[in-house]
């Protein structure tokens, strides 16, 4: 088998996917997924000018070696860009992989380990009665593990918080991704928010009881002593992860807050090669990787990453916002189910004009998530509705300190 054709789309059903598609001389066709959120043009570039032209005649049974010959034979090595062309590569082949095989791509990677995988919900809210609100709709819809994110007095517009507007209409936690040629300043004060987040806590706790497991998503923005004054606050309050609690590519960083505090630790959706995460497992820095099959070189390198943390009981917590596509998400849920060392899975649906395009095989019920038994990823690209959705583009917003400086976003 050959491959005789791969071909790159970007469309932009609810937010912008770039999607690549190989087909065999057999006629088999393989999807893999590419998006990275506002640079997207950059990735369907790379693919189109410096990738497509590669596979053409290639063997698509040869996986590893193809990743291979993709990272190493560029000479530039990693990067967000690079890794994400590889990833859609990557997954492609698995999909076609499975297709020949008749299996879907979990029992290529030895068979379920679970039965299936279990998703955190995401609640969020401007104040204590709409943050509850928030947890009871997702307990509703069946989550057993809820991120909560907040909003903090005097910061103005703050990350992961629903109620804010978005110019498309979606849910900001979902898509904060603005559509426009210039990126949304936002504000940010540490102060404020390392006052405020453990009183949100203790009254979550005092209100739901001690077992749901919390979750909360730093982004990025402490320093590592402010960050260990956060994971000790929050340490009466038992959460499942901290995440992103320091700025990821500072690894040092990980240390400092390891020693002052036993709140879980998960880290990586910024990392894109195994080198970014290596030392965080074996020094045991962190508890979850939170690395995503699209932005990490695909299925292949995260596997890799997965079996080696397994040593070190560091498990996975795989990055799942809408900007990973159907495709990405089904990769990881393949490895996810696979996995020994699964830990829990970001979820958040896709909204119904992505589903026009992409043909989801994903089940969720009762909290867990399977990526069904059609062989391949189990999802489906339709062409023709992806053509109705033209590229729009759009920037993640960006973060100012009251006196102008940039932070963090
Ligand atoms: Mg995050």
């Amino acid at each position: 088998m050959r491959i005789e054709k791969a071909e790159v789309f970007v469309t932009s059903p609810s937010r912008n996917f770039v999607t690549l598609r190989i087909t065999t001389d057999d006629g088999v066709t393989g999807i893999g997924d590419a998006t990275l959120n506002g640079r997207e043009l950059a990735v369907a570039t790379y693919l189109q000018e410096h990738v497509c032209q590669l596979l053409l005649d290639k063997d698509p049974s040869t996986i590893e070696d193809t990743w291979q010959f993709l990272y190493r034979a560029s000479y530039w090595r990693r990067g967000p860009v690079t890794m994400a062309a590889i990833a859609a590569v990557d997954m492609a082949l698995w999909d076609i992989k499975g297709k020949v095989a008749g299996l879907p791509v979990y029992q290529l990677l030895g068979g379920a380990s679970r039965r299936a995988c279990r998703a955190y919900g995401h609640a969020s809210g401007r104040d204590l009665e709409h943050l509850f609100d928030s947890i009871r709709e997702e307990l509703d819809l069946g989550y057993t593990s809820i991120r909560v994110q907040t909003s903090v007095p005097g910061i103005e517009k703050l990350y992961g918080v629903a109620a804010q507007e978005q110019s498309t209409g979606e849910r900001y936690d979902f898509e904060p991704a603005n559509r426009g040629t210039q990126p949304v300043e936002e504000d940010w004060d540490t102060r404020a928010y390392l006052r405020h987040v453990p009183t949100v806590f203790e009254a979550v706790r005092n209100e739901f009881g001690p077992e749901l497991p919390l979750l909360h998503d730093g982004h990025h923005r402490m320093t590592p002593r402010e960050a260990a004054q956060l994971g000790k606050s929050l340490e009466p309050f038992d959460l499942y992860w901290l995440e992103d609690c320091t700025p990821a590519e500072n690894q040092e960083a990980l240390r400092l807050v390891r020693q002052h505090t036993t709140t879980p630790l998960a880290i990586g959706e910024v990392f894109n090669s195994v080198y970014d995460i290596k030392d965080l497992i074996q020094e045991q820095l962190i508890d979850f990787v939170r690395c995503a099959s699209t932005h990490f070189g695909g299925i292949t390198p995260l596997r890799k990453v997965m079996n080696f943390a397994e040593m070190y009981q560091v498990r996975s917590g795989f990055h799942g916002p809408t900007d990973v596509s159907p495709i990405g998400f089904a990769a990881q849920l393949h490895l996810g189910l696979s996995i020994h060392n699964y830990g829990l899975q970001e979820y958040m649906p896709h909204s119904r004009l992505t589903r026009e395009v992409f043909h989801e095989g994903l089940t969720f019920e009762n909290g867990y998530l399977h990526p069904g038994d059609a062989p391949g990823l189990g999802v489906d690209f339709d062409e023709t509705a992806a053509g109705r959705f033209p590229y729009d583009q759009a920037y993640l917003p960006y973060n100012r300190l009251a006196d102008g400086t940039v932070h963090n976003w």
